[in-house]
């Protein structure tokens, strides 16, 4: 499985065209159409056509990757989506191979220095806008880090290393077990029994919050699951690989290694599963046939799709409540290295419009900083997408500066990516809320009459990247048992 630019351009020229007539022709009835270019479509398809199975993918963008989205206009292609291919990515690593592409490791770039994973609280810490320097923040009045636990930085580091402390799972594969039921209740309530104040819990989860809005709606259970399986990532090799020309190179890559063009534009609004054959209608107009139909979009864009017949209860109740987590990114660009007038970091864990920005060094000098990349996450995304976009990212940018004089008049915006205001994810990665893991995880997967599912939604052993290759190979064989 090769590929090369000319097959890649093809592709490009080949999906213009189906735009620009608005009606593809569709291959005479293939086996499986598989719904979504992303990660996990791509791959089961990728695996279908391996095995000998004709098979169609179609793309409401006119773009193939879903939440890889490289930003092509930024030095370095800087990532609004998916970013790091960790140690235990067997199949994304495989699959770049296999599709041509020489992943790189940018695991020392992701700390601020190269010396900076020796010093885990290397970002600045700026809370109610002003910036406490490391030395003060001990005995700082705004700090409501739990006993024993002052000196330390807040935020995801440290209360991940708790819940990994405190984990019950013998094994995160273990998450979904039975006996593990007792575990889904929320995160909070975990913090609280190792005697975290509401204090504690508000500055180190609630800010800049990760999965949720609050510690109140995520299930320990995710937590533990995740904790253990990021843990085991950096054990089996600590790299953080890239793709070159930004990892959108790598859905683009497998997409062209496809037999047959993917159809772009083609908006999928209803599902229909008749006894021989399901049928796939598109927003054009146009109408494709398969025996199996494999889903692989996000949660919340399923909730706009007509099903015929409905969904079983207990499906269509997950696809109406699952959350999703909101994410809002804002990549600045510096005109100098303005953090070395004033000495600090230009990586910062605020609680301000800013969120949490991190400095990334993604060109040819492995050791400059090429842009600043801020996240608003749960309610701050909310904030963020009320304004313009030009509003929010002059926002983002006064809030930096109030809180970093020297960066007046430094920063330039470059862009500006909400994934909630994306029509074609409406959010981000799926997020347990307690009480949901044991009965919506399966209820995800489960296939309904002729409909397969994959997405990371469905992924049960991995996550991010991983968990849509893994669940893009799950529904693959789903089907080639059917076929
Ligand atoms: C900000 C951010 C940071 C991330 N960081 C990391 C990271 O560092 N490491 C990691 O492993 N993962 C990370 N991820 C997660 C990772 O990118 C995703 O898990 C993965 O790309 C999801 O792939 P998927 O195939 O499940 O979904 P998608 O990529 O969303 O694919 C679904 C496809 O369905 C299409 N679609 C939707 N609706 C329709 C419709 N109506 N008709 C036709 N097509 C439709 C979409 O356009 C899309 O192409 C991150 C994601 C984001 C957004």
């Amino acid at each position: 499985m090769k590929t090369d630019r000319r097959t890649a351009l093809k592709l490009g020229s080949a999906a213009a065209a189906t735009l620009a007539t608005g009606k593809a022709k569709a291959q005479a009835n293939p086996d499986v159409i598989v719904i979504g270019a992303g990660l996990s479509g791509l791959y089961s398809a990728l695996l279908l056509a391996e095995a000998g199975a004709t098979v169609q993918v179609i793309e409401g963008r006119d773009r193939v990757g879903g939440r890889l989205f490289s930003a092509r206009n930024v030095e370095g292609n800087p990532e609004w989506g998916g970013d790091s291919i960790l140690g235990g990515y067997g199949r994304m690593q495989d699959v770049s191979a296999n599709v041509g592409i020489e992943l790189v490791d940018h695991q020392s770039r992701r700390d601020l220095s190269p010396e900076a994973h020796k010093d885990p609280t290397n970002t600045e810490l700026a809370l109610q806008g002003k910036l406490i320097p490391k030395g003060d923040w001990p005995t700082h009045p705004l700090n409501k880090m739990p006993d024993g636990a002052k000196n330390r930085f807040p935020g995801r580091g440290f209360f991940q290393a708790v819940i990994g402390e405190n984990n019950p799972l013998e094994s995160f594969e273990d998450w979904l077990d039975a006996d593990s039921a007792q575990f889904d209740r929320s995160i909070y309530e975990v913090f609280k029994e190792i005697g975290w104040s509401d204090e504690a819990i508000a500055l180190n989860y609630n800010t800049n919050v990760q999965y949720g809005t609050s510690a109140h709606d995520i299930s320990s259970l995710m937590w533990f699951f995740t904790q253990a399986w990021f843990k085991l990532q950096g054990e089996l090799d600590r790299v953080a690989f890239k793709a070159p020309g930004g990892n959108q190179s790598i859905p683009e890559a497998m997409a062209a290694s496809l037999p047959g063009e993917v159809h772009l534009g083609k908006e999928v609004i209803g599902i229909r599963s008749e006894p021989g054959q399901a049928e796939v209608h598109c927003a054009d107009g146009s109408v494709y046939q398969a025996k199996r139909v494999i889903c692989s979009m996000p949660i919340p864009t399923m909730r706009w799709l007509k099903f015929d017949p409905l969904l079983p209860a207990l499906k269509a109740q997950a696809i109406a409540t699952v959350p999703v987590q909101k994410i809002t990114k804002i990549i600045l660009v510096p005109k100098k290295p303005f953090w070395e007038d004033d000495g600090y970091s230009p990586a910062m864990w605020t609680d301000t419009d800013c969120g949490e920005v991190r400095a990334l060094r993604e060109g040819e000098d492995a050791n400059r900083i090429t842009c600043l990349m801020a996240w608003g996450r749960g309610y701050l995304a909310d904030k963020l997408d009320s304004y313009s976009d030009e509003e929010a990212m002059a926002q983002v940018i006064a809030d930096y500066e109030r809180i970093r004089p020297a960066a007046k008049g430094q920063l330039e915006a470059a862009g500006i990516k909400s994934w909630q205001s994306d029509p074609f994810a409406a959010g981000d990665w799926a997020v347990w809320s307690p009480g949901t893991v044991t009965t919506m995880v399966k209820a995800l997967i489960d296939p309904a009459d002729r409909i397969h599912f994959c997405g990371e939604h469905t992924a049960t052993s991995n996550r991010g990247m991983e968990g849509a290759m893994e669940s893009g190979e799950r529904a693959a064989f789903e089907v080639l048992d059917l076929i």
